[in-house]
């Protein structure tokens, strides 16, 4: 038998057989079979280690006869026996453990199972738990039903313990009392219930070595991916008590069939591992243990979590590197039960961001569109640093400052003549909020409240507040799941015409068709210029804009642009207005504004707008945040915007459209790919199959560059400081990563 062949194939999914692993395990190399073992499981199981701390919270005076069992009534040992322990006791252990970042906690008892009335009170105790706690709980309460089990499961348990000990062929020589079927069907009713399973067994109570591959074998059948090995601990007073120990050749040969035979599985260390001198240990480790249990409490040699950390590190594993910030923070559309992983940054600069673990990578996302003059930038530091020095902050209402006047004028020379009127707003989508109340606000004003709706085009993102979201892309934004809690606003198909492609007047007509029919009861249209981003990161013909302002204008409609994205300078132009030499009568702009630094945006509107507003009553604009115009932000816009203002921007941004062009290229030829397509310093590369984000992610900080992608699209729009070396590294890691698709 080739051991390397059964590797490679068992790395690329094939279930070992019975008569094999018999074959492995008699195999006369055992270092060639380790070896092998622990191939697969650096290839194909977690390397991230779990940990899962216990607390017994019951002990003792067991009715059931497990001889391995120092519990158990039947035999005469030394151990303790207390009843349910307290919720707060309870919640003590586990907020000790969820502070020393033990990845789960869980609370076993003793006994066949426990009463109704111990049911009851553990589950008020988990709800407990889990209402001032996040450690994920896992439980092993014995033969439970799946009602039971049901109960846990709402109370707030995740995982479900149960082990089927040893091999089916060999329980009953061990435990009269209950069956392994029972063991089965408390597992396969956790299941049922909604839990997952963990599921393993005690190595060294008198079973042969063929024993130990069918107890693995009947673990597969479990479905547990969390698979607890014990090494028999002979307790004196327990029928086991002169039980030999196991060898180091059976322990390790052990864990090698159980990785063969379990690839892609925690195998959890358990009870017994203490025997193991470190070397020994490491040794395990390298073969294929990727877990274990731990804890403090339930040893007498105090520190064991932080010692096993120091074992499980010097093996080569990680540890999960953000356990709080799973356990606690939110991060943007994500699940705080099963988060895809988030990788900790410890500094930037330039175009690089540095991992806490020493990996540096190349920027290809400006950190949404914002990072534009790169990060750590000596001029913006300075601009924040000596901003501090003089206020961070004072309220805007009846007061202002130099930094908000002078962030102004900047502006004013920035963006097209006709703006005239700044509105200073926190985030991209309060400013979308800003523009859609200043055009029912001025339709009011101008005697007209019945045109109070929005018309938008498809494919649109405008932030995720309530109005926002309303005029973004019906499919791709969230308007399935608030449904009747938005207001409905006229959708029309995104411009087909692509932005270096012939324009198609066909394009226009759904406009055209919109404003002949709704017009009076219509504020603004509402869109993003020329490039649609996070909706689609399409490009389309600047055509579009020049016609849909013509028909805006003939039908009393306002025309809103959302340059919050392409706004300074990343279209290859200052605005993408400007592409099309159409100015709106309210501009949305944010992101890049502070150059990444502090989170500001601004709404600008033309003199007519203003007037017309603060012609009538109330002739006020009615909004104000709390931190309007906040001087350190706009300190550091002001620096953002001089350095935009020496124009190297321009040289940069073509620079990068040439090197995405070229990197890309090679893009359109993959099967994988439905177009390439680059505008500015954006670079897209559509997908035909939506990708895989944890794992594309992690590939592409495996090749050293910070590139997210989202559904089918797959986009770079580095710092526009990025240098070429850096850029062909983007473009070349995107490439190779779509062509392992
Ligand atoms: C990001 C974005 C927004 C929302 O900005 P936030 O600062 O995230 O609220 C709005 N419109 C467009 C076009 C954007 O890209």
């Amino acid at each position: 038998m080739h051991i390397e062949e059964l590797e490679t194939k068992v790395c690329a999914g094939y279930d070992l057989t019975p008569p094999e692993a018999l074959e492995l395990a008699a195999y006369p190399d055992k270092e060639a079979l380790y070896e092998a073992a622990a191939r697969i499981t650096r290839h194909c199981a977690p390397r991230e280690f779990d940990l899962c701390a216990i607390v017994n919270a019951k002990s003792g005076r067991c009715p059931e006869n497990c001889k391995w069992c120092a519990q158990s009534l039947h035999h005469k040992t030394q151990a303790e026996h207390y009843p349910l322990l307290s919720a707060g006791k309870m919640l003590e252990t586990a907020l000790y453990y969820e502070e020393k970042e033990v990845n789960r906690f869980s609370i076993v008892t003793s006994g066949r199972k426990l009463s109704p009335a111990e049911l009851r009170e553990l589950c008020e105790s988990i709800r407990r738990i889990r209402r001032e706690s996040s450690i994920p709980l896992c439980a092993s309460l014995g033969l439970l039903s799946e009602e039971e089990l049901r109960a846990l499961h709402e109370a707030g348990l995740t995982r479900y313990h149960c082990n089927l000990e040893t091999a089916p062929s060999h329980f009953a020589r061990l435990c009269t009392t209950h069956t392994q079927e029972q063991k089965l069907q408390t597992l396969e009713a956790a299941r049922r219930a909604g839990l997952e399973v963990c599921s393993g067994g005690i190595i060294g109570m008198g079973e042969t070595p063929e024993q130990r591959i069918e107890l693995a074998f009947a673990l597969k059948k479990t479905g547990a991916q969390s698979i607890p090995l014990n090494l028999l601990n002979p307790i004196p007073g327990t029928p086991l008590e002169h039980q030999p120990l196991l060898s180091l050749e059976e322990i390790y040969t052990t864990i090698a069939l159980f990785r063969f035979i379990h690839p892609r599985a925690y195998l959890r260390f358990a009870g017994g591992r203490a025997r193991l001198a470190p070397e020994e240990m490491q040794k395990a480790l390298h073969i294929g243990i990727n877990s274990a249990i731990t804890g403090d409490m339930l040893t007498t040699t105090g520190n064991t979590v932080d010692s096993d950390k120091q074992q499980v590190l010097r093996a080569g594993y990680g540890l999960p590197p953000a356990e709080f910030d799973r356990l606690h923070l939110w991060h943007p559309y994500t699940s705080t039960s099963a988060p895809l992983p988030v990788y900790p940054v410890r500094a930037c600069r330039g175009a690089e961001i540095e991992l806490e673990d020493g990996r540096v990578l190349v920027d290809g996302m400006s950190s949404w569109w914002c990072a534009i003059h790169g990060y750590n930038h000596p001029a913006l530091n300075e601009a924040v640093r000596k901003q501090t020095g003089q206020m961070a902050h004072v309220m805007f209402g009846g007061l202002t400052h130099r930094p908000a006047v002078e962030l102004g004028r900047l502006l004013l020379r920035l963006l097209p003549r006709p703006m005239q009127k700044l509105f200073y707003a926190d985030s991209g989508s309060v400013a979308v909020e800003v523009a859609m109340k200043m055009a029912v606000q001025y339709w009011t004003a101008k005697g007209q409240a019945g045109k109070s709706n929005f018309v938008t085009i498809r494919r649109g993102y405008h932030g995720d507040t309530w109005n926002a979201m309303s005029v973004c892309d019906p499919v791709t934004g969230m308007h399935s799941l608030f449904g009747p809690a938005l207001p409905v606003r006229h959708f029309l198909p995104s411009p087909s015409s692509r932005f270096h492609g012939e324009w198609d007047e066909a394009d226009l007509l759904p406009l055209r068709q919109c404003l002949e029919r709704h017009a009076p009861e219509l504020a603004a249209l509402i869109l993003e210029p020329v490039v649609q981003g996070a909706g689609g990161m399409w490009f389309y013909h600047p055509e579009y804009l020049r016609q849909a302002e013509a028909l805006c204008r003939k039908h009393n409609v306002l025309l809103i642009f959302d340059e919050i994205a392409t706004g300074f300078g990343r279209t290859g132009r200052m605005f993408a207005c400007e592409h099309a030499g159409v100015v709106p009568d309210i501009m949305c702009i944010g992101k890049a504004l502070t150059g990444g630094y502090m989170t500001l945006s601004a709404v600008a509107t033309t003199n007519e707008v203003a007037d017309a507003i603060s012609g009538h009553a109330p002739g006020v604009f009615m909004h104000g945040p709390t931190f309007m115009g906040n001087p350190l932000a706009c300190a550091v816009a002001c620096a953002s915007m001089r350095l935009l203002l020496e124009g190297k921007w321009q040289k940069q941004v073509q620079d990068i459209e040439r090197g995405l062009a070229e990197g890309l290229e090679a893009a359109r030829r993959l099967p994988q790919v439905s177009d390439v397509r680059v505008l500015g310093a954006i670079g897209v590369v559509e997908t035909k199959e939506p990708v895989d984000m944890e794992r594309i992610q992690r590939r592409f900080v495996e090749e050293g560059v910070w590139v997210r992608p989202f559904g089918r699209l797959v986009y770079l729009m580095p710092p526009y400081i990025v240098t070429r070396e850096q850029l062909q590294r983007l473009t070349g890691a995107l490439v190779k990563i779509v062509s392992e698709l």
